[in-house]
């Protein structure tokens, strides 16, 4: 009942070059000046010159997140405490690294949500909240979250959750356009990510690849909000004709008749880059729906751009070069995870590169200008292919990889080695800095065919972690499974942990590694506990955990120098900047993003709730203020409130409808009490206002969606049935040795 699905197909290298020198002479010309201040690329180009200022998502046009602050340092980071803090509402986690520019900070929320802060102090300049279509929290694999804003000159720039990209007055919040992203409304369309700039353009991508989205960016003028292009990252139905001529291309290596209709996912949903050197864009593109390729293009291919890194011209949206880096996606392995630029002494050589440790567990190492691939080598446990073949730039499959006519465990698992949580590379160690997960998933197809469900979840296949209890290897799902010992045979440690990894991306080799994961090894916890991490040029390494530790190491060694109690679970990448000569290191805290995080007893997030809250830290500083303890609802087992009823066969309907719409939000606990509610212990009155949740979306602003579009009344009474009979059954088990706090 762990069912969930995960990805898609595609693949290819291709290397096209590109007119474009290796040139040292800024291209950016200041044609768009925007404001009273500098523009974005002049100002970035010129960082070194002010070290205070972190200014893009990961600081840099590198995105490194790496401050060259040095005021807080190895030797005396043991003095590091609490300086100030600023409380935020939503309780559905903070993924965004906030920026600091000119003293002031900027920050997201969830659903787009953004304010600015004086960050001497923390206190509020101002604060924004988008009007929000609430028939879109539904349509989201992973939470309602939101991973950053982006400034220029006098304006930031947010995307909210319903698809409107907004440009904001810096100075007071004030919007000063709006417009609607989306080419379809009615598909399983979100926003989650970071808005990039490129060239006076703000560039915006979108979320949805398991529903039926299909992938695409777009680049409005940061004055006028005007759109200037638009890149789709998959083709739509060849016979309908192409509307670029890269979609001609990429047709080529897709099934004629290829699932279409689903749209086929290759979302933008995370990462891009801008080289204002270069004038080039980078973008990472998701994975598909349908995840089995053989489903999805029967005859096979590639399918590009599914899980690739591209690089475009941002004057015009043209493709300069494309790196697949997972040729025929079948696994959820996005290639979205954050690019860092760097220049790498290379075998006698300085390479202008771009390195990325996409879910598929290689860590890349790629020429920048041109799309050649340097290096590729595993910086996780993989087993769906044996190595990269660096004669074809692909990955060279192994028997292990596919899943389509019978259960295989596979590394990594569809979370990926790497998921979003920012690395950081510092030029300082010369070290990639990597939060990994270490764990395989066994994968399945389901028993029933394919049927499309517009706006719904698509993604169909069917996995299940390798961890005990009766959401993992006692579910009913793997209760029709080989058993772990036979599907392991030969495989990989199946424990699951979480491990910070130092990677020297020149000699793609381990520097050093730490455990992360916390109390929870074996489980899922274990690979969500270590967040986004931060460099300093004062040997500093950062990570927020879900224990509520903010954790300093020392970046050159590993070795654990500093903890600080927060009281509140991280995820997102810390950040460092300094105002009036202090240094301040700053996060935003909150877990969740709705997938695999577990609010358990060890969790900041059980005991002083998930409401985020941005806090910074100083030399001198003081112990963290807690938030008040949490009342826990449902802090035991109680007796279900309603009697079983209904059929066998609704109860059948009702399991398959909640592990097509349910489970991959609702599944990911073992039973205990978390940030989203295991459906086993509803309260009486969640039970009787049941059917209004689902179908008249009466909890939609806490992050339940209104299913009114996919699910009739009477596939909501089946699911109610099914659910109240897997509550007595877990009322019934109790003495058996379930475990409940
Ligand atoms: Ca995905």
């Amino acid at each position: 009942m762990k069912a969930i699905s995960v990805t898609g197909i595609a693949w290819f290298i291709f290397v096209i070059c590109v007119a474009c020198a290796d040139s040292t002479t800024p291209v950016y010309d200041n044609k768009v000046p925007v404001g009273e201040a500098a523009t974005l690329a002049q100002r970035l180009l010129q960082l070194e010159n002010e070290p205070q200022t972190w200014m893009t998502g990961g600081r840099d046009y590198q995105q490194s997140y790496y401050s060259p602050l040095q005021q807080i340092n190895a030797a005396n980071v043991d003095q590091l405490g609490y300086a100030w803090h600023y409380d935020l509402e939503s309780e559905h986690g903070y993924e965004a690294t906030p920026l600091v520019v000119d003293g002031v900070m900027y920050g997201s929320g969830p659903m787009g949500t953004a304010f600015a802060l004086d960050a001497r102090s923390g206190k509020e300049l101002w604060s924004f909240t988008p009007e929000i279509d609430l028939s879109f929290v539904r349509k989201v694999c992973c939470g309602v979250v939101n991973r950053g804003v982006v400034l220029d000159g006098d304006r930031l720039f947010v995307g909210a959750l319903d698809g409107y990209l907004y440009a904001l007055d810096k100075a007071d919040g004030t919007v000063l356009w709006r417009v609607d992203t989306f080419t379809d409304r009615e598909r399983g369309y979100t926003i989650t990510g970071a808005p990039y700039i490129a060239n006076g353009l703000v560039i915006i991508g979108n979320s949805g690849a398991e529903f039926d989205a299909r992938g695409y960016i777009t680049a409005y003028d940061v004055r006028s909000g005007e759109q200037r292009w638009r890149f789709f990252t998959v083709p739509g139905d060849p016979r309908k004709g192409f509307e670029h001529p890269e979609l001609e291309a990429a047709a080529a290596t897709w099934d004629p008749e290829s699932l279409w209709q689903v749209g086929l996912g290759g979302t933008v949903w995370d990462a891009m880059a801008y080289d204002p050197l270069l004038n080039l864009l980078y973008v990472g593109t998701g994975n598909a729906a349908p995840y089995p390729r053989k489903l999805r293009s029967p005859a096979g291919g590639d399918n590009l751009y599914l899980s690739s890194i591209l690089a475009l011209d941002p004057d015009n949206g043209k493709l300069r070069w494309h790196y697949q880096t997972t040729p025929g996606d079948n696994w959820d392995f996005t290639a979205t995870q954050k690019m860092i630029l760097a220049d790498l002494d290379i075998a006698g050589a300085t390479r202008k590169v771009l390195m990325q440790a996409p879910k598929n567990g290689f860590f890349y190492v790629l020429d920048r200008v041109t799309g050649e691939l340097i290096s590729a080598q595993p910086y996780a446990n993989v087993t769906w292919a044996s190595h990269v073949d660096m004669a074809t730039g692909r990955p060279v499959e192994t028997e292990q990889a596919e899943y389509f006519n019978a259960p295989k465990l596979i590394f990594p698992g569809p979370q990926g080695a790497h998921n979003w949580q920012p690395m950081s590379y510092s030029p300082s160690t010369g070290l990639v800095y990597i939060p990994v997960k270490e764990a395989g998933a066994i994968w399945t197809m389901p028993e029933e065919p394919f049927e499309y469900q517009k706006g719904g979840l698509n993604s169909h296949s069917l996995y299940v972690f390798p961890t005990p209890g009766e959401w993992g290897l006692d579910s009913p799902l793997a209760k029709t499974l080989p058993p772990l010992e036979e599907l392991g045979a030969g495989q990989p440690d199946t424990t699951i942990r979480g491990v910070l990894r130092a990677w020297n991306p020149v000699t793609q080799k381990l520097a050093w590694e730490r455990d992360t994961s916390g109390p929870w090894t074996g489980n899922m916890n274990a690979f969500w506990n270590g967040g986004g991490l931060m460099s300093t040029a004062g040997d500093l390494l950062f990570q927020g955990r879900g224990t509520g530790e903010l954790v300093a190491l020392e970046a050159s060694t590993g070795k654990e120098l500093h903890s600080i109690d927060v009281g509140l679970s991280m995820m997102a990448a810390p950040m460092s900047y300094a105002v009036d000569g202090v240094q301040y290191v700053a996060i935003i805290t909150g877990i969740g993003g709705g997938n695999g995080n577990d609010y358990v007893p060890g969790m900041a997030a059980y005991t002083y709730g998930n409401k985020g809250r941005v806090v910074a830290f100083r030399l001198g500083g003081a112990e963290v203020p807690k938030r008040a303890q949490v009342e826990r609802e449902n802090a035991g087992l109680v007796e279900p409130a309603f009697a079983r009823r209904g059929t066998a066969a609704q109860q059948e309907l009702g399991a398959r409808l909640f592990v097509r719409n349910c489970a991959k939000c609702h599944a990911n606990i073992d039973g205990r009490g978390s940030g989203i509610p295991d459906l086993r212990l509803m309260s009486e009155s969640t039970h009787r206002e049941f059917a209004q949740i689902l179908l008249e979306g009466t909890r939609a602003g806490r992050g339940m969606g209104n299913f009114a579009d996919l699910l009739s009344s009477a596939e909501v009474e089946a699911l109610h049935v099914y659910l109240i009979d897997e509550a007595w059954k877990l009322w019934e088990k109790q003495g058996e040795g379930t475990q409940w706090h």
